[in-house]
């Protein structure tokens, strides 16, 4: 069968002398493997657009009995020229990309992961202010997606609102969301966040695009405050997400 559709790749390895193994997140069948026969061939117009993050038109010859499809044709669909201009648009792109085939089991199509995907790397690539803010929307709203979306009003707990802490002081937070004050005072809570850094995740959590997200101008404290627990909270639904390789290869590189 001759599948065409969109897709987004997650990422590629070399194959053999010429070719190229890519892992595709499709429209339309969800995360396929593929062969790109002489993809690695200077001339081949199949090896100019496979590259990781790139969203791409493609047709493939799909055999149900095969892990590996074979790729035919492969062009650009929805450009992102920033994403490549600095390291950190494109840890972020990488990161999003990453999580995406952490959380994607094969052959199961997620329209809506893939829109949130696609987005989020158009938003890093056209971001002004702060790019790497896309990627805290796209994990907030890729942990709704998978079903662990984090409770940031009522109390994960026993679900009575959990109104600010008097004072301005720090939220106590649970495994996947926020506590009330009874149960933070019982040591139910695993970490503190302030109250800026909650702010910022409401907002992210109900704002429409993860454009909007890159247009916050965000301190270096409470950036890293919201990658700590989106990262804490990922990684207690995500299997295999012990180390982001985009993380291991840019910390190394800074
Ligand atoms: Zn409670």
């Amino acid at each position: 069968m001759i599948v065409k559709t969109e897709a987004i790749v997650l990422r590629t390895m070399k194959y053999r002398e010429t070719s190229r193994i890519a892992t595709l997140f499709t429209k339309e069948r969800g995360k396929i493997s593929v062969l790109a026969k002489g993809a690695r061939d200077g001339r081949s117009r199949l090896g100019g657009a496979l590259q990781p993050m790139n969203q791409v038109g493609v047709i493939f010859y799909m055999k149900e009995s095969r892990d590996l499809q074979l790729l035919t044709q492969c062009d650009v669909a929805r450009p992102f020229p920033g994403l490549s201009t600095d390291l950190d648009r494109m840890a972020a792109g990488m990161a999003a990309v990453e999580l995406t085939d952490a959380v994607s089991p094969a052959e199961e199509p997620n329209s809506e992961l893939f829109r949130l995907l696609s987005a989020t790397l158009d938003a890093v690539s056209r971001a002004t202010k702060q790019p790497g803010n896309a990627l805290y929307y796209f994990e907030l709203h890729l942990l709704g997606i998978i079903g662990f979306r984090p409770d940031l009003r009522l109390c994960t707990v026993c679900r009575s609102p959990a109104t600010p802490v008097r004072g301005g002081g720090d939220v106590h937070l649970g495994r996947n969301g926020i506590l009330c004050a009874g149960c933070s005072a019982k040591g139910l809570g695993m970490e503190t966040l302030s109250q800026t850094a909650l702010a910022v995740i409401q907002r992210l959590q109900e704002a429409a695009d993860p454009t909007s997200a890159t247009r916050m101008v965000l301190a270096a404290r409470v950036r890293g405050e919201i990658a700590g627990v989106l990262r804490r909270f990922l990684l207690g639904h995500v299997e295999g997400l012990r180390t982001l390789r985009s993380e291991s290869v840019f910390s190394s590189m800074l």
